[in-house]
């Protein structure tokens, strides 16, 4: 017991205080001694009845010596009229139902039961002597039926596994001469990648069994449980060698020791990674046991995980490219009915950044709302409509918009639109449309004509400038903002931000970058100033001027096209949204009587 957590015994303490209250109540009510109804009745004609609790028939009766009692009214009415004309204090509450007499009790002894069930589950985790019996549980994964061919769009890292097969396969060739096969894979990428596909696909290929366990499972536990759960899963792999372990998220328990910002756990987890880095040290070189581990945070590992002998195979894994895109929706289609329009290669253009779960997601839900229209097979346009939704969110359908605001978000998106087309380095627009979605009332979605994997300065210009597209149309048109721009304006400071403090790219400061992105700061975490109050002026000032001279060039470069930017803001209000040949036709227009001509309809 002295194994709780702090945590833990709050919860136990609240679990067994609510379970106390509502039995001490339930035997409160029930405990009141009985009282014949005749000689209560006789009581009262006494006028020694001060107080009396209706709760339906069933009265609690106090007398003038505080006594209670409690009695049973066949008639309500009658009891009610006298009380009434003995001026007897009443107070009614409402009946309880018939089950009323035994819910309190079922409750509580359902919640205690639940409360034994934790104990004993957190005792099994816990406990030395619980543990016996936990390390009988300790069993491999279903055989896994996952193949190479089920990973597609990462032929790289597949490259590089597929020797791992024949290491599992026949480890006796390689041994032969005194080699030794790597224990250790350490595949590293952002989540969705296939890094667990990819695990399982290689224990699929060579028929060995799989275990899994994933390093998050050990930081909530007790202290000395994770090592000895690592233990117990290695002796059990080695029964089964030839056999694969799996660990997910191995940064949760491999972070480097005595790092900061791991305040609870950080004894558990360096015990468990002890154990670990102690039993991958201890194989025998006849047994053929190979570690996979994954992480999307290799950076934070403890170096003394990546030595030699331990993970010291490291297989990046990217999200995939435009044709990796491709073929794993083609992966995924594979079972799914589609239409003759329907082309993998046009689909992985428009998906830059996706990965290889959120791909699989997006067949899945087009195949949903394919099957919402109650169609025969999954069509392009059903394609578009859930990445749509996937990526900006579902349609706001019912959300009422008034005409004018309608107007603005039409304006607001031609802004984007134009300048976007306007900029040789900005990604072409995609899609237009001012169909409210999420929190948006209107988006233009560009597409990069290619992976981008570094941005030039003029690049991250053109998507500033285009960001403030929109509230710059806004002023043009209406000569005041919304704050529907709000967000475009945070988008854009904070690439001006990054500009300068931490790509070098301003002409004042120079090439130097004034914050460390720490880690996390991609996830929200704050960056690490290491600079002096002068340079936070200098660097204040020159994000300042990045912003006002994006600024100034927007409105000179929308100035150019009003025409441009009512033709498009007309035929959003009318159609809702404009897709890129549209949008092409019209800027296309050098006179103005051609850009008469188009029809706002279609
Ligand atoms: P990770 O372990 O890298 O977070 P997963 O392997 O769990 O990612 O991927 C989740 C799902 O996404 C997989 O089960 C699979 O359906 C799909 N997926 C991810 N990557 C690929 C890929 N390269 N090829 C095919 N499917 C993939
Ligand atoms: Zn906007």
């Amino acid at each position: 017991m002295k194994l709780w957590t702090f945590r833990n015994m709050l919860i136990g303490m609240v679990v067994l205080f609510v379970a106390a209250l509502i039995y001490f109540s339930w035997k409160a009510e029930e405990k009141l001694p009985p009282l014949d109804y005749s000689i209560f009745i006789g009581q009262l004609n006494d006028g020694e009845i001060t107080k009396v609790e209706m709760r339906g028939h069933s009265l609690a009766v106090t007398d003038k010596f505080s006594r209670r009692f409690q009695t049973y009214a066949p008639d309500v009415q009658t009891v009610l009229s006298k009380l009434e004309a003995k001026d007897v204090a009443i107070s009614t509450r409402e009946p309880r139902g018939s089950s009323a007499g035994f819910v309190s009790p079922l409750l509580f002894i359902l919640l205690m039961g639940g409360m034994f069930f934790m104990m004993r589950k957190q005792q099994r985790g816990g406990g030395d002597s619980g543990f016996d019996k936990d390390k009988a549980k300790i069993t491999p994964d279903q055989q896994s039926q996952v193949t190479f061919a089920d990973v597609a769009g990462i032929p790289e890292a597949k490259a590089e596994l597929v020797e791992t097969v024949d290491f599992l396969k026949n480890s006796t060739k390689f041994t032969r001469l005194g080699g030794r096969i790597p224990k250790g894979v350490l595949l590293q990428g952002p989540p969705g990648t296939g890094k667990t596909l990819m695990a399982k696909a290689i224990a699929g290929e060579a028929g060995v069994p799989f275990f899994s366990m994933s390093g998050s499972d050990f930081v909530e536990m007790f202290v000395g449980v994770g090592a000895s759960r690592v233990r117990a899963l290695f002796e059990e792999a080695k029964k089964q060698e030839p056999c694969i372990i799996f660990i997910d998220e191995i940064d949760a328990v491999g972070r480097s020791r005595g790092s900061a910002g791991a305040a609870g756990g950080q004894d558990e987890r360096e015990q468990t990674l002890n154990a670990l880095l102690v039993e991958m040290d201890g194989f025998n070189s006849g047994e053929t046991v190979i570690i996979i581990a994954a992480t999307n945070r290799p950076d934070v590992l403890d170096p003394a995980l990546l030595r030699p002998g331990r993970f010291d195979r490291q297989v990046n894994i990217l999200a995939p490219d435009v044709k990796g895109r491709e073929k794993i929706l083609a992966v995924h289609a594979q079972a799914m009915k589609l239409g003759d329009n329907v082309s993998f290669e046009a689909v992985a253009k428009t998906t830059p950044g996706f990965t290889g779960a959120e791909l699989a997601n997006l067949m899945n839900e087009s195949a949903l709302m394919a099957a919402r229209k109650d169609k025969d097979a999954i069509d392009l346009i059903d394609i578009e409509e859930a990445k749509d939704k996937i990526m900006m969110g579902a349609e706001r359908k019912g959300m009422v918009v008034s005409d004018e605001e309608r107007k603005v978000t039409a304006y607001h998106e031609a802004g984007h639109a134009i300048v976007a087309e306007l900029l040789p380095e900005a990604d072409p627009v995609h899609k237009i449309t001012i169909i409210p979605r999420g929190r948006a009332m209107g988006v233009t979605q560009q597409v990069p004509l290619s992976d981008r994997h570094a941005y030039s300065r003029e690049f991250l210009r053109s998507r500033i400038m285009t960001l403030l597209g929109g509230r710059t149309a806004e002023e043009l048109i209406y000569n005041e903002f919304t704050t529907g721009a709000s967000n475009d304006l945070q988008v854009a400071t904070d690439i001006a931000t990054r500009m300068v403090a931490e790509w070098g790219m301003s002409d004042q400061l120079g090439p130097r970058a004034y914050v460390m992105a720490d880690e996390g700061f991609l996830q929200g975490g704050s960056m690490q100033r290491s600079y002096s109050e002068n340079t936070a002026q200098s660097i204040d000032r020159e994000i300042n001027k990045i912003i006002e001279d994006c600024y100034q060039q927007t409105m000179i470069l929308l100035e150019g096209k009003m025409a441009h930017l009512h033709k498009l803001a007309e035929i959003l209000v009318e159609n809702e949204t404009i897709d890129a040949q549209e949008v092409d036709i019209i800027m296309q227009c050098r006179e103005l009587a051609e850009l008469e001509n188009i029809p706002v309809q279609r």
